[in-house]
């Protein structure tokens, strides 16, 4: 028998990452591939009494299909944490509760998206982002970046001769896969740049609230005077990811699209993890945990770095991330990442090549590194095992 699938699936296959995770599942691998947060700072004991709170003082609610806007309470409360945290004026109304932000990622293609349109996005940028636009068959143009975020004239440049670039598509803070976090500046310029062209911004903040140190830098929202921005924002890495629980905050006519493609994809985000979520919030200080996070994140990060700086050879580059769960490293061009992965699982270490985060391929010579998931002492020796191999593969 042969099935006919529609001509969308020829453009996706399976995330690689996902793929790589399941050889690096393993027990006895040092796996620095994955994105995942640290299990092991999970709030259990707490989230096992609110489950049974919210149970005892609305179980019929909680186990009941609700509105598609989503949980009114816990919406203030994302709306006060986004002011607070990231200057963003908004209100519930303004806010759309998902089935996490990859699900953001996939409305927004579905909302701003015909086949060939284009997406202009960060050299390199998130992968299940440029997955999420490949299924409404758009194409990429990939604007260069450096160490304070995506090039201004690079990106005038594309915006004043292609007249097909529908949105643009950033992570300002912590980026995944790079780690880099845009300057107020930059992000000051680019919205005027936007206002100029007037093109929908897709704002996708996951690690936002992951900062070690300085101050958290305002959301390009914040700084959006024409309600151009669909900002993402979700519960995923300051809490856990598997309530799979996200929110779109836009203007009202942007919201509402949303709002339609959610009633045909899903009805809802899950009523049930939303009120736990936010009897949480009710309950416990969620910046109590976040400290709680990012202080072993942070120490983390620095005894990469560090043992990066100890054992990898000159030529090799890497970024030095303020928060977040990654950094990027940058091998002479001669090395390809993906070869040299196989050789580092043979050595059982694992890192993500960084190929797949460029949509119009090429830069084989990067790779990803997440810092959030290994203790440090492993963390020391999957950095030597990967440092051995970069010199064996140097000339
Ligand atoms: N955006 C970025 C940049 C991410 O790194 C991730 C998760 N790795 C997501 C979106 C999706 O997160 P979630 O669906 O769990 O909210």
């Amino acid at each position: 028998m042969v099935i006919k699938f529609s001509d969308k699936m020829n453009l996706l296959t399976g995330s690689e990452i996902r793929e790589l995770l399941k050889l690096t599942e393993k027990p006895d691998i040092i796996s620095f591939a994955g994105g995942l947060p640290a299990p092991e700072l999970f709030p259990i004991e707490e989230l096992k009494r609110i489950a049974v709170c919210v149970m005892e003082e609305s179980g019929k609610q909680a186990l009941q299909y609700s509105t598609t806007e989503g949980f009114l309470p816990l919406r203030k409360h994302i709306a006060e944490r986004m002011l607070a945290k990231n200057k963003i004026k908004t209100d519930p109304s303004h806010i759309l509760m998902t089935s996490g932000s990859q699900m953001g990622l996939d409305f927004s293609a579905r909302v701003f998206l015909n086949k060939d349109d284009i997406v202009l996005l960060e050299s390199p940028s998130y992968l299940g982002a440029i997955n999420a636009f490949k299924a409404s068959e758009a194409k990429f143009i990939e604007v260069p970046t450096d160490k304070e975020g995506m090039i201004i004239s690079e990106l005038e440049k594309n915006l004043g001769k292609e007249e097909r670039v529908k949105m643009i598509y950033v992570i300002p803070d912590f980026q995944n896969p790079s780690g880099r976090t845009w300057s107020l500046e930059r992000r000051q310029k680019f919205m005027e740049i936007v206002n100029k062209y007037e093109i929908p911004v897709i704002e996708d903040n996951p690690y936002g609230e992951l900062r070690f140190e300085k101050e958290i830098l305002p959301a390009l929202k914040a700084l959006d005077t024409k309600g151009l921005v669909v900002y993402l924002g979700t519960f995923s890495k300051v809490l856990v990811p598997g309530y799979r629980l996200g929110w779109v905050c836009a203007s009202a006519e942007k919201l509402e699209k949303y709002n339609f493609i959610e009633q045909a994809s899903s009805l809802q985000a899950s009523t049930i993890s939303q009120m736990e979520v936010s009897k949480y919030m009710d309950l416990y200080n969620l910046d109590d945990h976040i400290a709680k996070i990012k202080e072993v994140y942070r120490k983390r990060r620095d005894i990469m770095l560090k043992t990066m700086d100890e054992e990898f050879p000159e030529g090799v580059e890497y970024t030095r991330p303020e928060g977040g769960l990654f950094t990027w490293v940058i091998l002479p061009e001669y090395i390809n990442a993906r070869n040299m992965a196989l050789e580092c699982i043979e050595k059982k270490v694992a890192y993500v090549p960084g190929g797949s985060f460029f949509p119009n391929g090429g830069h084989e010579n990067t790779f990803r590194m997440n810092y959030s998931c290994m203790p440090e002492e492993k963390i020391i020796e999957g950095i030597q095992r990967i440092a051995e191999v970069i010199k064996k593969n140097m000339k």
